[in-house]
């Protein structure tokens, strides 16, 4: 097999666009174990990836991801299904005041070749880049109930979540979920699999959460958490849950456990 130089499309995401019931986002699924066939055409259905050869123009693999609008998917779900609207990304200033290398304050200016305002060191001309902040967690499964924490801290003080919190520099997303499900709920789980990437754009910020196990019965509430408790999908507290993601997410698993189908799940929530 001949392997040219291709990259993941990112930039635009090509598989179908869903309605949610929850009508906060719009998302994708992919099977939890997709065969996937190679192909260098336009792959659109869900088990397929699309390879790209690099554009000249393209600002390379980080540049920001964007909803497709366009019409190349041919999935026949989504001809019935009204396309949700995209907002574009809420401005945000610069919040960075003064800079990382040289302490001098900075400036809000558009840098030279760039399109958004930028915090820009007026002593050394650094310019800051702020990016979104990566949310790790887990979904830990133990006899058909799911592990959550009430909230101890705010934001949402008293309310129920995932063990989740922002990755740390140095760990994998999924050491990362694993560590604070240990700081939330002192349990040691073993990670499963990848379940859901929810991107939150308006504050950003990117989840991802995994599917995981206990690796002995035992949890207990940690320095923030004020409770530590097993539901089964029937009393998920869905009106006193701190997070829309962890509501998307939640519900997106009660109706793969539902259908017998676990897959996942990618999805953009479209409001705090
Ligand atoms: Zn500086």
């Amino acid at each position: 097999m001949m392997l040219r130089s291709a990259h993941l499309p990112l930039g635009f995401v090509v598989s179908p666009l869903l309605r949610c019931n929850t009508r906060l986002c719009s998302l994708v699924s992919l099977p939890a174990i997709a065969p996937l066939s190679q192909t260098d055409s336009a792959a659109v259905c869900p088990q397929k990836l699309l390879l790209c050869t690099p554009c000249p123009r393209s600002r390379g693999v980080f540049g920001a991801f964007r909803m497709s609008s366009g019409g190349r998917d041919s999935s026949p779900d989504v001809g019935a299904a009204p396309r949700p609207a995209v907002a574009p990304p809420a401005f945000q200033k610069p919040k960075i005041c003064f800079c990382h290398s040289c302490g001098n304050p900075t400036k809000q200016v558009v840098p030279e070749g760039e399109e958004k305002i930028r915090a820009v060191c007026t002593a050394c001309g650094k310019i800051h880049y702020e990016n979104p902040k990566m949310v790790v967690g887990c979904l830990v499964e133990h006899n058909g109930k799911v592990l959550l924490c009430k909230r101890k801290i705010e934001p949402s003080y008293g309310l129920w979540t995932l063990p989740a919190g922002f990755l740390e520099i140095g760990e994998s997303a999924a050491e990362g979920a694993a560590r604070e499900t240990l700081e939330e709920a002192c349990a040691e789980v073993e990670i499963l699999s990848p379940f859901a990437q929810l991107d939150i754009p308006c504050i950003g910020q990117s989840y991802i959460i995994f599917r995981a196990r206990l690796k002995t019965p035992h949890f207990e509430p940690g320095p923030e958490s004020l409770e530590c408790a097993l539901f089964s999908l029937e009393e998920i507290p869905f009106d006193s849950l701190a997070f829309s993601s962890i509501i998307v997410t939640l519900k997106m698993y009660i109706e793969d456990i539902k259908s017998g189908n676990l897959k996942f799940h990618y999805c953009t929530i479209n409001k705090r």
